[in-house]
């Protein structure tokens, strides 16, 4: 059989001139970065109408993730072949898991987004980018105190790290400023990875460049000796920073295998961040496509919540209908098998690991969007499973549909295609939702905890208790939140599968992320600087003499 990257480098791809032709996209909106990519720049209009929505999500992964993105890029493809004009809006990968876990972020199978390659290193250099602005301005917060702190800002009340698109645990907690007098002031420093940037958040929100400058001013980098928020208006580089994010802004144009184009843009992770691809792409996606397909990260309870509650209101356009990704081999797992067991036949976990899915279906249900399920299809599953699958959707009243996209493309998603068109034409998406803003931020944690996650109660460290109360002081409690917590499990513990009933969400810290405009809440022992594995994906890697790659999975 052959590799993601084998299959990927058989592919002829259409000049990225042509698929942006085809999107009547005009030539001065397109500038090219080399010949299979661009970035698109639409000339603003506010009455230009969209087109549907389609958000795509899934039940909690296995470590290898259960094919979101495949299916997404399969459905799209498969809307093409039922003659729909399909635009995809995903996320860019992140080197973190690219080097580490194995897995990219361009699909799998005969379902990919290409040049798979590039956009899994570095592509159009929007995360460096945004890694080089969250630097700079650590470098500005450390040259103002050396240079005399005429803002009075307090070394070890800074909250704003330095970052690194890589999994690099050394750096987690570090000591900066070491040496004489000339090398600056020395003080305690962490580094999180720039997917959790919170710059990568204000990209990823902003709706233009004017939108990015005053998120930026917002950022609180830290407090004064008195205790008092500094923000980067404070230190006056919002312009500086803005600057250097100016062509990060712009959105990517790709295609898929079959030619469908697809916009790749902007990638906080859904664990630590709030998990979805920039609203520029998922905006220029609904202008440009008749149907646009989006995705958000790990399981509805994490992407999927965080596009309904902070992406939506920003995106101002709600989901016409959510396709929740669901994998026979996943819920046996949530029943109870064990991972050396999942390609067994297990119809009785099938059944038990159900309420996985059925709890996520509910979940979405609860913003009144219409839901179907996507049967994401791998080799080892028996007839008997997919059947028993499709049945227990059946009796809650939802439609289940096998996708063979990863074996065969569009061809193997036209059926979910079509249901999908069936389902936006025939059910109307009421889009409520979870919470209001204003509700106490202790009141908004306890609810997504509670209802999404189906927490008995949430609990607060002693420091997370206290910052309830300053946040409020400072009126920063009016912010949507974003809860960061392992995406295996729907609780803050990553043992506890299927759907766990009893148990406690305990809250360690709340930081505020005010360019971003929402709360991140830290929960468990979630890090917001992931590690490598003991067998990191880059052990595989090669490229030959004449500048092929291999391994890339
Ligand atoms: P997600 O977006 O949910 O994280 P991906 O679509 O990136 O998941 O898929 C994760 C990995 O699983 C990829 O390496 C992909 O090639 C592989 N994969 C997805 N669907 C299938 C399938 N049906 N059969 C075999 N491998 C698959
Ligand atoms: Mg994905």
């Amino acid at each position: 059989m052959l590799s993601d990257i084998e299959i990927a480098q058989q592919t002829t791809l259409a000049p990225i001139e042509t698929v942006a032709e085809k999107l009547e996209i005009s030539k001065e909106s397109v500038e090219l970065y080399g010949k299979f990519k661009a970035k698109i720049t639409l000339p603003e209009d506010k009455k230009a109408p969209l087109g549907k929505l389609i958000l795509v999500t899934s039940i909690n992964p296995t470590p290898a993730g259960e094919g979101k993105t495949t299916v997404s890029i399969g459905l799209a493809d498969g809307l093409k072949k039922i003659h729909k004009n399909a635009v995809l809006a995903l996320r860019e990968p992140s080197l973190g898991p690219v080097m580490g876990l194995k897995g990219g972020a361009t699909g799998g199978g005969y379902s990919q987004v290409l040049p798979m390659e590039e956009i899994n290193l570095h592509f159009t250099g929007d995360i460096h980018a945004i890694t080089t602005a969250n630097n700079a301005l650590s470098a500005l917060i450390d040259n103002h105190i050396h240079q005399g702190n005429e803002l009075g800002i307090d070394p070890q009340q800074i909250i704003w790290k330095r970052s690194l698109d890589l999994n690099d645990r050394a750096l987690r907690h570090t000591v900066i400023g070491l040496g004489n007098k000339a090398q600056g002031v020395p003080r305690e420093e962490g580094f999180d990875i720039s997917v959790a940037s919170e710059i990568m958040a204000v990209v990823c929100l902003a709706r233009d460049l004017s939108d990015l400058k005053s998120r930026l001013a917002k950022i609180v980098i830290g407090y004064t000796y008195e205790s008092q928020p500094v923000t980067v208006h404070d230190l006056q580089v919002e312009g500086a920073l803005a600057l250097l994010l100016k062509e990060a802004m712009k959105p990517n144009l790709v295609q898929t295998m079959e030619q469908t184009p697809a916009f790749i843009h902007g990638g906080p992770f859904a664990n630590i961040a709030h998990g979805c691809n920039s609203v520029v792409a998922t905006k220029a996606a609904l202008r440009l496509g008749e149907y646009a397909v989006t995705e958000a990260g790990f399981g509805a309870d994490l992407g999927a919540e965080k596009f309904l509650d902070i992406k939506v209101p920003n995106l101002e356009k709600a989901p016409d209908v959510v396709v929740v990704v669901a994998t026979v081999r996943a819920l046996k797992m949530h029943g109870g098998l064990a991972s050396d067991q999942l390609e067994n036949i297990n119809l009785s976990a099938l059944e038990k690991g159900f309420a996985n899915l059925k709890k996520h279906v509910q979940n979405m249900q609860k913003y009144q969007l219409p839901v179907v399920v996507a049967i994401n299809e791998f080799a080892t599953d028996q007839t008997s499973e997919l059947s028993l699958l499709q049945k227990l959707c059946q009796k809650i009243g939802v439609k289940a549909i096998r996708s063979s996209a990863w074996a065969e493309g569009g061809m193997g998603a036209k059926d979910l295609a079509q249901t999908v068109v069936d389902t936006i034409n025939q059910q109307k998406a009421d889009y409520k939702r979870l919470y209001q803003d204003y509700l106490p931020l202790e009141d908004k944690i306890k609810k997504v905890a509670c209802e999404i996650y189906g927490a008995r109660e949430v609990s607060f460290e002693t420091n997370a208790r206290k910052q309830l109360k300053e946040f409020e002081k400072n009126g920063w409690d009016q912010l949507p939140i974003c809860i960061a917590k392992t995406q295996y499990s729907l609780s803050d513990n990553a043992n506890l599968l299927g759907v766990p009933d009893d148990f406690v969400l305990t809250v360690r810290e709340i930081v505020p992320k005010m360019g971003a405009g929402f709360l991140v809440v830290l929960t468990g022992n979630i890090l917001t600087m992931p590690g490598l594995p003991k067998y990191p994906a880059a052990l595989n890697m090669d490229i030959d003499v004449n500048g092929n790659a291999s391994g890339l999975f």
